[in-house]
């Protein structure tokens, strides 16, 4: 059933909207899709947006960076209209392909990558010697989970991540323990599809996981996972920390240093779900400051105005042809080869896949390298 145009317009606040136009400046997808979500405000406002939304291709292109709602003078959430939109969109079965399968992928494997739930630690098989992870399902204790996430667990690139996360973990002193086979999808991106009722389905598991197993403090590499657990699960159950927190703070406390020298020129990418979203700029930078040798050069577009890379809301399972320009993470690239830097950190499983994809296709193999942040700690500590 089609939703009532005004109840719909009351409930994303259209009617606030005095189309400035602000949020369609700082959008970074408007350039070159024809997403235009002021233009979506406005026809909410005049009952208009719901009609032929199925027709609409370009909903889909939003990377539900958030630029727009953190622009709005008003107050508004631009963005979360998108994502209610795409609600309307999914109830009526009008879904891009590649997109249903990653939410059968997350239905059935609790996974939107479609890797199957008993695979969830083949990561663990690498781990430098020596080491072992605590696994909550088999009975052990820790006083911090490290959810591990869909993509560290699944891609072999980012399992690199989650290695040198434990790897890190271990010579700070941390006590953790990760869910093993029990660890299923946070749900984020499921939400940014437009799946609300799935994202139900996997908050509430998680929830009785983390309760059976009196979790009480858990961290993520991803912040993606980060972002729905602090803001979308529900409050004061389990403190949530990024990776970035975690190292910091035993940095600061003399537990981990990183002081092995790197004459290297570095920049740093800003997560969209890090930074614009929870927040969270400085920890990354003081942790990179800390260096021995390195030369951190910041680019222009950083902080609130970090370009995005194209990772988020579901923009990893979409192709979409109503979005025809050159890839921002291609962008981005550029802007830190530019810079000069040898390495382009950043501190997000899915900015690592574009950004390194984007190298790749951009020919910049031999100029810059991608890292995440653990993984550059985990070179240089002492
Ligand atoms: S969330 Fe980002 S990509 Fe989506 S409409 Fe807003 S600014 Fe554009
Ligand atoms: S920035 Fe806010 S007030 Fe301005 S057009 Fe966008 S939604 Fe409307």
């Amino acid at each position: 059933m089609e939703p009532n145009k005004i109840t719909f317009a009351q409930q994303y606040d259209l009617y606030g909207c005095y189309q400035c136009g602000k949020c369609t400046g700082g959008c970074p997808v408007a350039m070159k899709s024809r997403l235009n979500i002021r233009r979506l405000m406005i026809e909410g406002v005049l009952g208009r947006v719901l009609d032929r939304v199925g027709e609409r291709e370009e909903i889909w292109d939003c990377t539900t960076c958030k630029t727009c709602t953190l622009r709005c003078p008003r107050g508004l959430k631009p963005m979360d209209l998108v994502i209610g939109l795409r609600g309307v969109l999914v109830e009526e079965g009008r879904i891009p392909k590649t997109l249903i399968e990653a939410m059968e992928n997350a239905y059935k494997h609790r996974n939107p990558w479609g890797k199957s739930k008993s695979k969830r630690t083949e990561w663990l098989r690498e781990l430098p010697e020596g080491l072992r992870v605590k696994d909550f399902s088999r009975g052990e204790r820790a006083e911090y989970l490290y959810f591990v996430g869909c993509t560290a667990s699944s891609d072999p690139r980012i399992q690199e991540v989650a290695r040198s996360m434990v790897f890190l973990l271990d010579r700070a002193g941390v006590d953790f323990g990760i869910l093993g086979i029990e660890e299923q999808c946070c749900g984020n991106e499921i939400r940014r599809m437009g799946e609300a009722g799935l994202f139900e389905e996997l908050r509430d598991g998680n929830l009785e996981v983390f309760e059976a197993y009196g979790v009480k403090r858990l961290f993520t590499t991803c912040p993606h996972g980060l972002n729905t657990f602090r803001n979308e699960y529900p409050q004061g159950r389990f403190e949530v920390f990024h990776s970035s927190e975690i190292l910091l703070r035993a940095f600061r406390e003399g537990k981990i240093r990183f002081d092995r020298e790197l004459r290297k020129v570095v920049t740093y990418h800003d997560p969209c779900f890090l930074g614009k979203q929870n927040g969270l700029f400085d920890p990354p930078r003081e942790l990179i400051a800390s260096i021995p040798g390195i030369q951190f050069r910041e680019m222009d577009r950083s902080r609130e105005r970090s370009l995005c890379c194209e990772g988020g809301g579901g923009k990893m399972w979409v192709e979409s042809s109503s979005d025809v320009g050159q890839r921002l993470a291609e962008l981005r690239v550029q802007d830190a080869v530019a810079l000069g830097a040898e390495v382009l950190v950043t501190a997000c499983p899915l900015c690592v896949l574009t950004l390194e994809d984007a190298v790749k296709t951009s020919g910049y193999e031999d100029r810059v390298r991608v890292m995440d942040l653990v993984e550059l700690l985990a070179e240089v500590v002492g």
